[in-house]
This record gives structure tokens, C-alpha cells and sequence, in this order.
């Protein structure tokens, strides 16, 4: 119960209370909590610098019993009503506040999780081979990103030029790419970080990370497949990575664990899951407002666990701010595809459009909005917010 006017099947009520960046028409950003269609100044309300900054650095690297603090702390002054006059002045409509980065990226790291995209993708990239290469049913792949070109949700991204070579022609041309795509994937955000030397265990999973967020990793698909080899993705996807701008913390996700999709191999022991590490996480792709997908996170064959034990096996360091994204969730069903490259079998199958237009990867003008909703305690559900992005037209080459 809350003394705030909120619909009982608000996707962002007291069950959700995801953290993010905000700045009132005059004032300078700093850290709040979505209530429905509002924002709680935590600055304001709450006694703690660190919701004074920028980001949610500060706030995240305090750890996991003060993120239950904070959490129970803004639930008492949401449903307790004898804080309703001193809290009522610091809720901002959404419409009336600038939103920001909702925390400044560490290290950014991208995995390869889902069955289903890596074997659609290994069958259109290497056709007529294994489609999921050897190593993939016994790690979690993945590889270093670009963090200084994630971006907020609503920036918009513009088309990238690169070097692209058609199969059958004998040279690379340079131009923007023509085969500009979506990924659409769950990102991990660490709080506490781990010193280098230590690695951190599947079951150390709660303590370090804070939340998750949507992410958008854009990909020009014509660059991708000519410079991948033999390093992996570089100039196809450094252009722009977009998150939402809530987090939502792990202690909001209690009713959307689950079980992994079966083992087979088993992994190595120190991916070995608990049990309970995969999330029933709902996700939509629109494309200029119509739905194209429903990609089913619950279908990842890696956890977000196991992700940040593999990636600090080796004794690699982890720092406040990390992002690690899922990879493209595709779920078994066509229409379960996070990718246009799989919704349109690398551009041989176009998708109809409602208004009889086709498309095979993306236009200038074109606007992807991934969503995503999770359960929550009794049968409701609680959003992720969404994560949004225009392409605009190719800059002049000068
Ligand atoms: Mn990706």
C-alpha cells in the first residue's frame, strides 16, 4: 500500500522502485527512484551524499546492504503517509524532468548467451558448418566493448560508414553501412567491484552486481562480417550501445528467477549454476511503434552469474559502473528473434510492415524501442523501461 495514486498494475509501483539520473527543470542531475509515472529526488529525502552525484557510482559502490537500506528506507517513506508532506515536494513528473546516463560505464563487455542467436547466426555466417563452434557449450563468449560510446536511451544514433566487401566482389568499398541492425539484450550492472587476482564466483553474483538495464547494441552487420576475423566485433558496434535509463536492482527481481535451460556438457566447475540463476525476463521490439519480436529471456543458456565468473576467472579486476550485456536474446521461435539479421534470414525474408512498406535492416528515420517486463510478487509484473533509438542519415564525409 501506498499513500500515492497508483494503479494496482503500475509496471513501476513499490515492487519495482528502479534507480536513475535526473534533473529537475532548474537543478543539476543527480540520483532517483521511479514511482510510477514520477521520480523521487533521493537527494532530497534521503540523508546520503552520494545521491547527490551525477551518477549512480557513488551509491552502487556502497554495496549490497546498503542498497537493501536504501530500498527499505523508500518504500517506508512511499507507504508510510506521515511522510507524505515531506516527500511530495521531491516527486518530479517524468514529463517535467531531463534524464542522464544513469551511471558512468567502467569497462563494457558483450556475451554471446543464447543458444538460439548463436546457432541462427552461425548458420547465416558459416553455412554448412557446426553452427555453434566448439567452445560455445562450454563458456560464456564474449568480448571487450566500447564503454565511452554507451549512450542514453532516445540519443540518436547515426548511421555508421566502414569498410564493407560483398561476397563476390574482390576488393572492400568504403561507405555508411548498409545493413545497420539491433541487438536486443538484458545488461548487468556491477556495484562493488573485485580486486584483480580475485575472482568472483557464481554464487559472489549478488554481492557484486546491482542491477540489470536494457540494452540496444546497434550493429552494422556489413562492416561486422568483414573485419571480425580473426579479432571479433570492433568498428561494427563501437558506434553507439544504448541502455535504459532506469536500473532495476537485483532485489526487485525475486520472482523472476529460474532454472537454466538444461546442461549438456556440464560445465567446468566454476561455472557450475546454483540452480535458480536464469531470469524470466519478458522483452518487445518495436519498430516504428509496431512489435517485431518478443525474445524470451528465460531461454539464455548462460547466467548473468556465470558471465561474471568467466569474465574474472583469470584473475581480471572489476570496478563500480561495469556493464556486461547478455547478447542478443532469441528465444526458439521465429518471431523470438532479437536481431533483424535472424527476423529476416540476413535480409532474404523482409518483414511486412502495417503500412505494406518492407524492411530488411534499418532505414534512416527509423525508431527501435526495446521493453521489458519481469515478474513480480503475485502474479504482477514490473517493468525494465525501455531503450530507444532513431538512425539518422550518414555525416558528409568531409
Ligand atoms: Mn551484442
Amino acid at each position: 500500500m501506498t499513500w500515492l495514486d497508483l494503479p494496482a498494475d503500475d509496471l513501476f509501483g513499490l515492487d519495482n522502485l528502479p534507480y536513475g539520473v535526473f534533473a529537475p527543470a532548474e537543478g543539476r542531475p543527480r540520483v532517483g527512484v521511479r514511482v510510477g509515472s514520477r521520480v523521487l529526488d533521493l537527494a532530497a529525502v534521503l540523508d546520503d551524499p552520494a545521491f547527490a552525484q551525477p551518477t549512480l557510482n557513488a551509491f552502487m559502490a556502497q554495496g549490497r546492504e546498503k542498497w537493501s537500506a536504501a530500498r527499505a528506507r523508500i518504500r517506508e517513506l512511499l507507504t508510510d503517509v506521515a511522510h507524505r508532506d515531506t516527500a511530495t515536494p521531491h516527486l518530479h513528473h517524468l514529463t517535467d524532468v531531463r534524464l542522464y546516463l544513469p551511471f558512468e560505464v567502467g569497462d563494457y563487455v558483450d556475451f554471446y548467451a543464447s543458444e538460439h542467436h548463436a546457432t541462427n547466426l552461425g548458420r547465416l555466417f558459416r553455412p554448412g558448418g557446426d553452427p555453434l563452434t566448439p567452445n560455445w557449450k562450454h563458456l560464456p563468449i564474449g568480448y571487450h566493448g566500447r564503454s565511452g560510446t554507451v549512450v542514453l536511451s532516445g540519443t540518436p544514433v547515426v548511421r555508421p560508414h566502414g569498410q564493407r566487401k560483398s561476397p563476390d566482389a574482390a576488393a572492400p568499398d568504403f561507405g555508411p553501412s548498409q545493413r545497420l541492425d539491433i541487438e536486443a539484450e538484458v545488461g548487468f550492472v556491477v556495484g562493488t567491484g573485485s580486486p584483480a587476482g580475485t575472482p568472483v564466483s557464481v554464487a559472489g553474483f549478488r554481492d557484486h552486481v546491482f542491477g540489470i538495464c536494457l540494452v540496444n547494441d546497434w550493429s552494422a552487420r556489413d562492416i561486422q562480417a568483414w573485419e571480425y576475423v580473426p579479432l571479433g566485433p570492433f568498428l561494427g558496434k563501437s558506434f553507439a550501445t544504448s541502455v535504459s535509463p532506469w536500473v532495476v536492482p537485483l532485489e526487485a527481481l525475486d520472482a523472476a528467477w529460474t532454472g537454466l535451460p538444461t546442461r549438456d556438457p556440464e560445465p567446468l566447475p566454476y561455472l557450475a549454476d546454483t540452480g535458480k540463476e536464469g531470469l524470466d525476463l519478458a522483452l518487445s521490439v518495436r519498430l516504428n511503434g509496431q512489435e517485431i519480436s518478443t525474445p524470451p529471456f528465460a531461454s539464455m543458456y548462460w547466467s548473468g552469474a556465470q558471465m561474471l565468473a568467466h569474465m574474472t576467472v583469470n584473475g581480471a579486476s572489476t570496478r563500480t559502473g561495469d556493464l556486461y550485456a547478455s547478447g542478443t536474446v532469441s528465444g526458439p521461435a521465429a518471431h523470438e528473434a532479437g536481431s533483424l539479421i535472424e527476423l529476416t534470414r540476413a535480409g532474404a525474408e523482409p518483414l511486412t510492415l502495417s503500412d505494406g512498406r518492407t524492411r530488411t535492416f534499418l532505414e534512416d528515420g527509423d525508431e527501435i524501442t526495446i521493453t521489458g517486463t519481469a515478474p513480480g510478487p503475485s502474479g504482477t509484473r514490473i517493468g525494465l523501461g525501455e531503450v530507444r533509438g532513431r538512425i539518422h542519415p550518414p555525416r558528409p564525409l568531409t
